[in-house]
């Protein structure tokens, strides 16, 4: 049985990940998560009794417990998630960002490296170090035009040029050193056990309150929405299948601005849980202050990854919002349990 190291697995796409690689493979799995404040053992309740499952409480930035984590498991393969992910948190205190996204990978990178170095035969051959980035180190783009592995790096907000320089590390270690390693860029994704600072959960609940739904600017920022399902089984394609040091850009052709997903989703409130104080949910929007620096429109080509790897999405926007919004309404105790915390669906990122 072959042993993966996930880091980040108690967050949004790492529990997603480590959820499907227990329930749909045979691979052991070991989380390694800080549990920062976006960190939640309770994402992965379903699966924490498994014996292919080990968690791991540290913090990747930490030399040498991750030194350890490699000698004591002795991973086949590692995919890297952990990051501080939010970039209104990166625009109020950037100094995480860069000590969990550079200094983190970095200290990843190296203690890989050294693993990697006192391998033999085989298990050299096929380790891989999967480092899982996001389509915002491109920058923004204008009405036309798609990102794809080729366009260069122009990240604008602090959370995206420390993921920019997490890519270029990653680059390095496998032109300099050979570590074998494979980067992933994807677009924005949505889904259950997504932390309440995002806007899908950020309308949802508001809505479900009966408070104001705030929609930054004009709402006309587009982004391009993957399932985080789909983003999940990508990664593993990627893994098993990507070429060694080659970029695979993920997304899913569902470019949306902000208020048509927010509209939406008031959409489905409406019809799945009406309120009869409010006659429609999309009159709780409110437009506030815009993001500083907003990034306009970001949109995925995916050609590559779908015609070399065969990978293709398969939950549709209305699929997947419909099974999202119904999630956090069935779920309320995992986001009281957060909102009960520090965070309560504040107004962050003004940069004050
Ligand atoms: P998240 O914020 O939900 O989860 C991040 C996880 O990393 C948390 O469990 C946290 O506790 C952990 N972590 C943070 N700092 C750590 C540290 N120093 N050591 C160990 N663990 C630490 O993030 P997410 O949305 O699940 O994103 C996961 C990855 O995917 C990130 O690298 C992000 O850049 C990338 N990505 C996210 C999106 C998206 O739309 N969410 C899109 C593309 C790429």
């Amino acid at each position: 049985m072959k042993t993966i190291i996930v880091t980040g697995g108690a967050g949004f796409i790492g529990s997603a990940l480590v959820r499907f690689l227990i329930k749909e493979t045979d691979y052991v799995v070991v989380n390694v998560d800080k549990l920062t404040y976006a960190g939640n053992l309770e994402s992965l309740l379903d699966i924490s009794n498994n014996s292919r499952y080990h968690f791991e409480q540290i913090d990747i930035c930490d030399k040498v417990k991750i030194k350890n984590l490699f000698k004591n498991y002795k991973p086949n393969a590692i995919m890297h998630l952990a990051a501080e992910s939010h970039v209104d948190r990166s625009i109020d205190e950037p100094s995480d960002f860069l000590s969990t996204n550079v200094i983190g990978t970095y200290t990843l990178l190296e203690e890989a490296r050294s693993y990697w170095n006192n391998l033999n035969g085989a298990n050299k051959n096929n380790f891989r170090f999967l480092h899982v980035s996001t389509d915002e180190v491109y920058g923004s783009l204008g009405p036309d035009g798609y990102f794809s592995e080729s366009t260069a790096y122009k990240p604008n907000s602090p959370y995206s040029a420390s993921k920019a320089s997490s890519d270029h590390f990653v680059r390095a270690w496998y032109h300099t050193f050979g570590l074998p390693t494979v980067i992933t860029n994807c677009s924005n994704n949505y889904g259950p056990y997504q932390f309440p600072e995002k806007l899908m959960p950020v309308v949802i609940l508001n809505a479900l309150n009966g408070k104001n739904i705030p929609v930054y600017g004009q709402g006309k920022n587009i982004r391009d929405w993957l399932f985080v399902e789909d983003h999940v089984k990508a990664l593993l394609t990627v893994l098993e299948k990507g070429q060694l040091g080659e970029t695979y850009v993920i997304g899913g052709h569902n470019e949306k601005n902000n208020l048509e997903v927010v509209e939406t989703i008031c959409q489905i409130m409406d019809e799945i849980i009406p309120n009869p104080k409010i006659k429609n949910y999309s009159d709780l929007i409110t437009f506030v202050k815009d993001r500083p620096g907003h990034d306009m429109r970001y949109a995925i080509d995916p050609e590559k990854i779908q015609k070399k790897l065969g990978w293709f999405p398969q939950v549709t926007f209305k699929e997947g919002i419909y099974k999202t919004v119904k999630w956090y309404l069935n779920n309320q105790e995992w986001c009281n349990n957060i909102l009960s915390g520090k965070y309560k669906l504040e107004r962050l990122g003004l940069g004050e």
